[in-house]
């Protein structure tokens, strides 16, 4: 695997998509910054190394049209703030003002482009443009993991115009890294937390990761069509009924492989969707009509910390109760708690994946696992097995 520490980039032009898509507000002011400090590392090797850049992103979904609102001027400013160096920007990413622009670029400078997705053709993955993005810089490095599981022309198809100089930045090299630990070279006890509302946006990365794991650890919404499915009560619990079939055959396949489950023994259950609801804590297959399932309760956590605390290697993805809320979220924050301590037993903790990071952030857990994942559908595509286009790209 390539990466930029294989690389000299003394006197050269270094073409990095980045992923700046980041939030702003009414005024046009970052509100949060992670993304572009994730670069940082990437950008001030190569400008250590005596070579210049040339920053590529998106922002927002401007649909193939020139949007104002959606330029990447707006983040000029911060970004020479983080980084400590003066950027200079051009307000488009193909074209002779773009090549006027690189061609003056010296050693140490930092040039971002406009908005890739101003054009169509960017996410169409189009070769044309992809080739014409590929004038921008001697070297192309990829360093957006968000961006990794599209074959769009800047995260994928510009890499074929870079046969033998193309390589991995810092934050999308530790992002595979990560996974690799977990999914292929992780120590065992390899436990999976799975947790979120539902079984059918889970399915892939459960039959994927029953090859991979000891344990599988279900919380969430998705326990019920497990619950069900064996023929225990949830009353009003969420439960998608035409899963059933596939819930027992999931458990089927993890006995014949050997992986042991850790369902929910109880849970807390409320009279409504609802912080303000009553709430008891009953068995998880006792569960009255009227009544829904909305955290895990305490004999389940008493078993997921033995489970998670045996653990060598952890994967956690999804909450496993309605965190939102904060009489549901107990038992997301303790099991956060569980993998903290796991970690600093010496354990390897992977989160991510859709909404994991939201409450990882939310309950101050994002310094406590080994390893936060930035990408999302990035993150759930290579837990699914997935081999990125974007990563390909600069393997093959
Ligand atoms: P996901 O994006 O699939 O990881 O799902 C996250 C969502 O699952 C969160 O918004 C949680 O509120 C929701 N969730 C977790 N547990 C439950 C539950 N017992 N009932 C309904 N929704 C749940």
């Amino acid at each position: 695997m390539k990466t930029i520490d294989d690389f000299n980039f003394e006197d050269k032009k270094a073409l990095i998509r980045v992923d700046f898509n980041v939030p702003l507000d009414g005024d046009f002011n970052v509100t949060d910054t992670s993304r572009i400090e994730a670069a940082k590392p990437t950008i001030l090797k190569i400008l250590e190394d005596g070579g210049s850049t040339v920053l590529m992103s998106h922002l927002g979904r401007p649909k193939g049209k020139v949007n104002p609102d959606m330029s990447l001027g707006h983040i000029q400013e911060k970004v020479s703030e983080i980084i400590g160096v003066e950027v200079k920007f051009v307000d488009d990413c193909i074209g002779d003002k773009v090549s006027e622009a690189i061609e003056a670029l010296e050693t140490g400078e930092v040039l971002m482009l406009e908005n890739l997705r101003f054009y169509a053709e960017e996410e169409s993955g189009d070769k044309p443009f992809a080739e014409k993005l590929s004038k921008n810089g001697d070297v192309y490095v990829n360093d957006a993991f968000g961006t990794a599981h599209r074959a769009h022309a800047s995260t994928t198809i510009v890499a074929e115009f870079f046969p033998e100089r193309k390589c991995f930045g810092y934050l999308l090299a530790r992002e595979i890294k990560a996974i690799e630990k977990v999914m292929q070279t992780g120590e065992k006890p390899v436990t999976a937390i799975l947790g979120g509302a539902k079984v059918s946006s889970k399915i892939t990365i459960i039959e994927n990761i029953l090859d991979k794991v000891d344990n599988l650890i279900i919380g969430g919404g998705m326990t019920y069509t497990f619950v069900k499915a064996q023929g225990g009560q949830i009353g009003d619990s969420i439960c998608e009924d035409d899963k059933t079939d596939l819930a027992l055959d999931i458990l089927r396949q993890a006995e014949e492989k050997g992986v042991a489950v850790h369902l929910p023994i109880d849970v807390v259950a409320a009279d409504a969707f609802d912080n303000a609801a009553n709430t008891k804590v009953v068995d998880v297959d006792k569960i009255a009509d009227g009544w829904l399932g909305l955290d895990v309760g305490p004999a389940t956590l008493e078993n997921f910390k033995n489970v998670i605390l045996g653990s060598k290697t952890i994967l956690w993805n999804g909450p496993v109760g309605v965190f939102e809320m904060e009489r549901f979220a107990k038992g997301t924050v303790s099991v956060g708690n569980f993998v903290d301590q796991a970690t600093q037993n010496g354990a390897f903790s992977l989160v991510g994946g859709g909404d994991s990071v939201a409450a990882v952030k939310q309950f101050g857990f994002e310094d406590k696992v080994s390893y936060v994942s930035t990408g999302g559908g990035a993150m759930l595509e290579s837990l699914e097995g997935r081999t990125l286009p974007g990563i390909a790209a600069i393997l093959d």
